[in-house]
């Protein structure tokens, strides 16, 4: 079987050689716990993500005739020499009776050198080359032998592991967690049979010790009835946990927001447009869970400029005509402070108290801000995690929203739910402009009702988006003077440089030096992420107001921004962000009449993960085909991080290709837990599987 080289085997314990020493026995569990590993069913339950075929010997001279593969050689030394040209590297030789071959090591031990001396039998694993001087293996598996040491029955697994914990610590702590554990079978064999499963032990002692016989190609692409057994069981006790977290949430008390009253009346009546068809559909979903006397856990998914934030103004009115407050949170000053000036405006002409409440608040501010929420004074308070602080207390908290929920962590969105009142829990509407995809949002968010605003506000024209080399920099500047000629407005957003924020700050005051050079007309601003919230809030307004033409800008204009009369974009070094980035820097223009083009600025050569990503851009605007794409890229693990997965849940089962897995997994998730009966059978899968992790799924 072809497998990637390896670092050599290193035999205990001469050749464990980390700082201070020998891998003690409690060194190498504290390395076993980091992986997660600290029961004996967590060993079990660690499968290999590759196997080694060392059940078979191939003489050297058909090993060598053969050629171009990973090979198992045995031979005994013939020649250790230490080289240097071109670099310093052990070179052995091996013969058998059929052949010699060189085994080279560019890095090595001096107990190697040793440990390969002349005369040693050894068995040796790796891919045959051909160079100028004969056969060789670079970088071979190898493992001192005796003559007639018997070969193993089945193929090596190989496990995820971390720093300093080699396989063969893993492998003997698995088989020996192997021999203690408790393998009765989880689900019923009635169940099991009916599913046309395997049984849970053979399944999964298959998978640590496939014999030679067992379809390689099967258990590599984790197709074989043994894996999908593991993946059934995991899906299993993923669904049945999120389900419970369901139900445990709707036996919870949540305040009943019955009203839609005076204040919701008079705000949609206002409105200077009618909200779309979708609009008022998630409206009227989001109305009938506020009603509940459990809370409503809902995500508002709508693609940049649908109109969320209308939608979450009108949910708080609801709070707000039921008597009871409303909360708004957003993951920075600027779209914080922008939800705040839009529906103030709205409210406070119809007698709502809303308050702003962030970190950069003067004390005193602070104080007032809080004040005024603690006394129910204020109905609606809008701001940035400052809002989730102790010292903030609500007087009668009814309903949280959430905007842009993928920047909160977990443990955030939790803070702001337990600050409802005697036990009740407010309701929760999250918002997100990254849509995921149904599969996931099936998976991870099980205990989570969406709704989806499928539909942009009329009279939107389509943005249109180039890709442009970077040294074709003059022309765009051209474009930007025209743009700005017509009295419309322009971004440009300066490169992400992940390694270094210093950086990055550097080269957008460059870049805003020279485009203020180049548009000696124009009035050009620049925001950045380490301006103080009064200074960045003064250049947004001044173009908002269109008193500035071009604003420079880094990633802090990334979410929610909304100034309609902006319609070209510029993105420089476009190849350095990821899609869903990208999707939401589009979406700050196209949001007037004007006709809005996005220009993507890239350096050439660009890498093919880059050519695919500016080519979706190119080719679609919509959000939902965007993160479909971007999941075929990247995948399920990356693209929702593991902020938002709470760890990767899912280890062995893949969305895309276990999809058929995940909806029987679910189907039977409901049937055990609406049979009183199976109460056990459920307790004892998710002891199993999820051991003490399942406070992660529940939120
Ligand atoms: P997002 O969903 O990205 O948060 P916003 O709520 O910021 O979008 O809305 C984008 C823009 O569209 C805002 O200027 C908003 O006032 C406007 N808008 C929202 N709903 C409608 C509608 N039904 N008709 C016309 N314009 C709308
Ligand atoms: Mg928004």
């Amino acid at each position: 079987m072809p497998v990637p080289t390896q670092k050599p085997v290193k035999k205990p314990p001469a050749n464990v050689r980390k700082s201070g020493g020998k891998l003690t026995a409690a060194n190498a569990e504290a390395k076993l716990a980091k992986l997660g590993l600290r029961t004996d069913m967590d060993l079990v339950l660690h499968l290999p993500m590759r196997y080694e075929d060392e059940t078979q010997v191939f003489t050297i001279a058909d090993a060598c005739l053969r050629g171009g593969q990973t090979w198992q050689v045995e031979g005994v030394v013939t020649k250790n020499e230490i080289g240097f040209k071109p670099r310093r590297q052990l070179l052995v030789h091996i013969a058998d009776e059929t052949g010699d071959i060189q085994l080279r090591f560019m890095n090595f031990y001096g107990s190697q050198v040793k440990q390969l001396a002349e005369g040693t039998r050894i068995r040796a694993r790796g891919e045959v080359k051909h160079g100028f001087f004969g056969a060789e293996m670079v970088h071979p598996v190898y493992k001192v032998i005796n003559e007639g040491a018997p070969l193993p029955a089945s193929l090596t697994p190989v496990y995820p592991s971390g720093e300093g914990l080699p396989q063969y610590i893993l492998r003997r702590a698995i088989t020996d967690a192997m021999k203690r554990v408790d393998w009765t079978d989880t689900l019923p064999a009635e169940l099991v049979r009916r599913m046309h499963l395997s049984d849970f032990e053979p399944a999964v002692r298959l998978l640590h010790y496939p014999t030679p016989e067992v379809d390689e190609h099967a258990l590599m692409d984790r197709s074989h009835p043994a894996w999908t057994r593991v993946k059934f069981d995991e899906l299993l006790a993923q669904q049945l946990s999120l389900k419970r977290a369901q139900q445990a949430r709707r036996s919870k008390g949540a305040a009943a927001l019955k009203k839609v009253g005076q204040l919701s009346k008079a705000f949609q009546a206002a409105l200077p447009f009618k909200l779309t068809n979708a609009q008022q559909r998630v409206l009227d979903e989001i109305r009938a869970d506020l009603r509940q006397q459990y809370p409503m856990q809902r995500l508002l998914q709508g693609d940049v400029g649908a109109g969320k934030t209308v939608v979450a103004a009108l949910a708080a009115a609801q709070a707000i005509d039921s008597g009871y407050q409303a909360a708004l949170m957003a993951p920075t000053e600027i779209l914080a402070d922008q939800h705040f000036r839009k529906i103030a405006a709205w409210m406070e002409p119809l007698g709502v108290k809303v308050v702003w409440l962030t970190g950069s608040l003067k004390k005193k501010e602070k104080t007032l801000a809080t004040e005024l929420v603690e006394s129910g004074e204020a109905r609606l308070v809008i701001g940035t995690h400052a809002l989730i602080q102790d010292t903030v207390r609500f007087e009668n908290l009814g309903l949280v929203i959430v905007d842009e929920q993928h920047r909160f962590g977990v443990g955030q969105r939790l803070t702001l739910r337990n600050k409802g009142n005697e036990g009740a829990i407010p309701h929760q509407l999250m918002m997100s402009a990254t849509p995921i995809p149904r599969t996931l949002a099936m998976t991870y968010y099980a205990d989570l009702e969406v709704s989806v605003i499928d539909e942009l506000p009329p009279g939107r024209t389509p943005i249109v988006t180039r890709a442009i080399d970077q040294n074709r920099r003059d022309e765009v500047v051209a474009r930007v003077h025209a743009a700005a000629q017509e009295g419309r407005q322009v971004y440009w957003v300066c490169p992400l440089i992940e390694e270094s924020e210093a950086l990055q700050l550097q080269t957008a005051t460059e870049t805003h030096q020279l485009l203020a050079e180049a548009l000696p007309d124009l009035n050009v601003g620049l925001v950045h992420g380490r301006l103080k919230p009064a200074e960045k809030q003064a250049i947004m307004d001044a173009f908002s107001a269109n008193e500035m033409q071009v604003l420079v800008a880094t990633t802090v204009i990334e979410v929610g921004v909304d100034v309609p009369n902006a319609s070209l974009m510029v993105i420089e070094h476009a190849e350095r962000f990821g899609l869903s980035q990208l999707h939401q820097l589009r979406g700050r223009v196209g949001r007037g009449s004007a006709a809005s083009v996005c220009l993507l600025l890239y350096q050439s050569p660009l890498g093919q993960i880059a050519k695919q990503r500016l080519m979706t851009m190119r080719e679609t605007t919509d959000g939902f085909e965007i993160a479909r794409r971007d999941l075929e890229i990247r995948g399920p693990g990356e693209f929702l991080g593991s902020r938002q997965s709470g760890q990767a849940m899912l280890r062995f089962a893949d969305l895309e290709t276990d999809g058929w897995l995940v909806d029987q997994a679910r189907d039977t998730a409901h049937a055990l837990l609406h049979d009183p009966g199976s109460a056990e059978i459920v307790e004892t899968h998710l002891e199993r599987w999820l051991g003490g992790r399942e406070e992660f799924l529940k939120v």
